[in-house]
């Protein structure tokens, strides 16, 4: 059941958010997938895509996705397929103090790797600096660049996209 809030604004509340969250105990065991995809619509490249079946859809194609942390290696590749822009992967134990984030960006200029970046909020506000780590761009994700930053640890659930700085 997904909050007033998304349904009246299209914006995921905290409690959306968890339901979309692994636990800390896979988190803690480096790169996993998390999809944001709350609405009911026929789509399922996020499950065919997936190497490992760790998302099914399932014969309904309107159902939502779940997902089976514990399946998942964080590999990236249903973050690109997915055309709702509704996958990332996390991982936390990138170093001591900075968790890695991987996002699909179709936006161009792209940015470069080492540039600093102002990460964003779902709400589109700024919300801490990011350091881009990597930039991947082949041929197999038809356009759909991804870009890994380096966020703050703490600031998991709240970037969810970036801004270049001039
Ligand atoms: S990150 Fe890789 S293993 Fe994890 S759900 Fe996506 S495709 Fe599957
Ligand atoms: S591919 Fe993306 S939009 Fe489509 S069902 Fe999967 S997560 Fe949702």
């Amino acid at each position: 059941m997904i909050s007033d809030k998304l349904k009246s604004t299209g914006l995921a509340d905290a409690a959306d958010i968890q339901t979309a969250w692994p636990s800390q105990e896979r988190l803690e065991k480096g790169p996993v997938v998390i999809v944001e995809c709350f609405q009911e619509i026929p789509c399922n490249p996020c499950e065919t895509s997936c190497p490992q079946k760790a998302i099914l859809v399932g014969e309904d194609i309107n159902a939502l996705p779940r997902v089976d942390h514990s399946k998942c290696n964080g590999c990236t590749i249903c973050v690109s397929r997915c055309p709702g822009l509704a996958i990332f992967v996390i991982d936390q134990k990138y170093s001591e103090t900075a968790s890695a984030i991987t996002m699909p960006y179709e936006f161009l200029p792209l940015p470069q790797k080492g540039d600093t970046v102002e990460a964003l909020e779902r709400e589109g506000k700024t919300c801490c600096q990011a350091k881009v780590i990597r930039v991947v761009n082949t041929k197999a994700q038809d356009k759909t660049p991804l870009v890994t930053l380096a966020i703050p640890k703490g600031r998991e659930k709240d970037v969810r996209f970036f801004k270049l700085v001039p």
